[in-house]
């Protein structure tokens, strides 16, 4: 979809969501004069072409050329470049109808029959789905590694391991990885790694420059940011970006330009959100840390988590979404608490501006380590609300606690 961003680019991220894909030829026709803010919704299937030699023309132009509705508009356009932009060293980004589909398409796109893939034991449950659905059909062999492998992931790699796939912090448990260590011995052994950046973001983690090789988001989170639209993005370097969009093309994927202004329309603000989330989080997570009732926090910017160092040296912040342990509660008791809570909505999702809880439980979808920590887990998605707000309807759900059992 988008080319390479300009390599002397020293404009810092803040700066980059703001003017990120707001090409002239883009945000208006120049012949009008142009210049509308952001990227206004360019809505096409059919494309007119002025002669058959005109037609033939355009149907050799690769992206960025009006050609056929699938292949996008400006308004997808821009929303791809701008997320390149956000990823020094990265080619092009692509965009799906949901983060799901991305990484479907990824690990199609760079996956065949005979292959081996190592996938971090802490992924998305959706990703395990796919990898233990579709894939082994298809003939891909998954094996499954301890998110905290580090430098050990060289033991794990066989003749036929094509692809490494990471996910930092893991879902539901927040592991953090060593990426750097990983993807130096994959460029090694001539591995590819694929990373879901969805917790931290380029912002927070600039998976390229971190030596990833593609990165892929849930832009249904952060980036849209207001739970009203869902789109995934695959961002890949030099190498791979050909073989990516060839297969994004062949499975016909393609994303609604409305959707993408929405995404645009979030964009701007991430920045400044991202910083209120984490903040939010950090003010709630320190607070739960004091509670006697709390068992333990997962959350990689606590100083006392197992992930503080490796995220202290690579991230430049956190963004909202942490667990933590109710001891000695069941299940039963973990309902009382989450339904005594009137601020905190239940529901999947996360990266609005609403805060959001739900329970969580990772035993079940685990095979290559053992999550064995009896006590429930629950998931907070930490909105914009003020922190103290957000305080007071957790001791709601702490007085639940102590009531009937
Ligand atoms: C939600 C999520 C996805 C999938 O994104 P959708 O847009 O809901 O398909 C992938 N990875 C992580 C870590 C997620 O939280």
């Amino acid at each position: 979809m988008a080319g390479p961003a300009d390599k002397d680019d020293r404009r810092r991220p803040a700066t980059k969501l703001v003017q990120g894909g707001r090409r002239p030829e883009w945000t208006g026709d120049p012949r009008l004069g142009g210049g509308i803010v952001n990227p206004p919704v360019w809505r096409a299937s059919t494309i007119l072409y002025d002669s058959i030699a005109d037609l033939k023309a355009r149907g050799h132009a690769t992206h960025d050329k009006l050609y056929y509705g699938r292949r996008g508009t400006p308004t997808v356009w821009a929303l791809a470049d701008a997320l390149t932009e956000l990823e020094p060293g990265a080619e092009g980004t692509l965009l799906y109808p949901s983060g799901v589909a991305a990484i479907s398409a990824g690990l199609l796109a760079l996956l065949a029959p005979g292959d081996h893939l190592l996938m971090v034991d802490s992924a998305y449950e959706p990703t395990r789905s796919f990898c233990d659905g579709m894939l082994a059909r298809f003939g891909v062999r998954t094996s499954y590694y301890d998110p905290c492998v580090g430098a050990r992931i060289a033991d794990l790699i066989e003749p036929e391991t094509r692809l490494i796939f990471l996910e930092s912090p893991g879902s539901l448990t927040f592991e953090v990885q060593d990426v750097p260590a990983i993807t130096r011995i994959a460029r090694e052994r001539g591995v590819v790694t694929m990373l879901d950046n969805t917790w931290a973001t380029p912002l927070l983690f600039p998976a390229i420059a971190h030596g990833i090789d593609v990165t892929m988001m849930s832009l249904t989170k952060y980036v849209g940011g207001h739970s009203d639209a869902m789109m995934g993005s695959l961002t890949a370097t030099r190498s791979l970006w050909p073989r990516l969009r060839q297969a994004t093309y062949q499975l016909g994927h393609a994303v609604s330009p409305d959707d993408c202004a929405l995404m645009l329309r979030g964009l701007r603000t991430l920045d400044v959100r991202l910083e209120r989330h984490g903040a939010n989080a950090l003010a709630v997570a320190r607070w739960l840390a004091a509670r006697p009732e709390v068992g333990r926090i997962l959350y990689p910017a606590l100083a006392d988590d197992p992930g503080h160092a490796l995220w202290t040296r690579d991230f430049s912040g956190a963004s909202g979404l942490f667990g933590f342990t109710l001891k000695g509660a069941d299940d039963a008791a973990r309902a009382r608490f989450i339904d005594a809570l009137t601020l905190f909505g239940i529901g999947f999702s996360w990266g609005g501006f609403e805060s959001l809880v739900v329970p969580s439980d990772p035993r079940a979808i685990r095979t290559a380590t053992e999550w064995t920590d009896p006590d429930a887990l629950l998931r907070l998605s930490i909105g914009l609300e003020d922190p103290a707000d957000l305080i007071a309807d957790l001791e709601r759900g702490f007085a639940a606690l102590g009531g009937a059992s």
